[in-house]
């Protein structure tokens, strides 16, 4: 896959790249990552890229003709012509797993991000999909970009071990993931589960099944009334639910 991020700030999101998942993506050929900065866009001799907001008002605005430029660039240099442009923005979708196993299928994206009051208006026409990292303003949109490459890296093929499939995550299934121990056996007057250390396979699914809708029920029940637990899932959650009130 390849991502082209439109920022002021390149030298800040180059950085997803330097450590941890997708650094291994870069290493495995399966994610290639540039930095494009919309200064070089400018055709300003102070290279601005932002100009005062019509109607008055505080802030400044990123102008029209850079933005579309660097993403026609973009276009260009990913060789894409189905890349998609996503622009990172309080206003968006919510950024869910579902959008990140959905972007993470496509050849190229693009991403934009804003700074200031955000892009004028009309540089929007050429943007396919406005994504949001929660209902918070954060001053740019590098973060949200950043969280984005990252969370896609972790479905290209190859970027992560077998050990650490990503099918196991929290939301894939549409619960929280069950809760995760290691060594040592005793820690500060806790034992883990002694479930986790009979070896029976089926044991430990069954175990870590019910951990998962106990952690989802506890910690957000939202998610688990949008689902239709099968008999097995509904009589696991009793059990957990029975062991907590008891
Ligand atoms: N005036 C805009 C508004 O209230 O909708 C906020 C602009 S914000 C200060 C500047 C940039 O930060 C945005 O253009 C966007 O790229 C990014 N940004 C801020 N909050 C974000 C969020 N929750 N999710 C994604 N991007 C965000």
């Amino acid at each position: 896959m390849k991502i082209e991020i439109l920022t002021l700030f390149p030298e800040l999101v180059e950085q997803v790249v330097r450590f941890g998942i997708p650094r291994k993506a870069v290493e495995a050929g399966v994610l290639q990552l540039k930095a494009r900065d919309i200064r070089d866009y400018s055709s300003d001799r102070d290279r601005r890229v932002d100009d005062r907001p019509y109607g008055g008002g505080p802030g400044m605005v990123m102008e029209a003709e850079p933005l579309a430029a660097a993403i026609a660039a973009a276009k260009q240099a990913v060789g894409e012509a189905r890349a998609l442009v996503v622009a990172l923005s309080p206003q968006g979708e919510p950024l869910t797993q579902q959008w990140v196993r959905r972007l993470a299928q496509e050849p190229a994206l693009i991403l934009l991000c804003g700074r200031y009051e955000g892009p004028d208006e009309r540089a929007m026409g050429a943007v396919d999909l406005e994504l949001s990292l929660g209902d918070f303003v954060l001053s740019g949109g590098e973060l949200p970009a950043m969280a984005l490459v990252d969370a896609v890296s972790r479905w290209l093929p190859g970027a992560l071990g077998h050990e650490q499939s990503a099918q196991n995550d929290s939301f894939v299934a549409g619960l929280l993931d069950h809760p995760h121990y290691t060594r040592p056996e005793h820690w500060r007057g806790q034992a883990v589960p002694e479930v986790l250390l009979s070896g029976d396979h089926a044991k430990v699914a069954r175990w870590r099944l019910k951990q998962a809708l106990g952690a989802t029920w506890l910690k957000r029940p939202d998610l688990l009334a949008g689902l239709e637990l099968n008999e097995i899932q509904a009589g696991l959650l009793r059990e957990f639910i029975a062991e907590q009130q008891g």
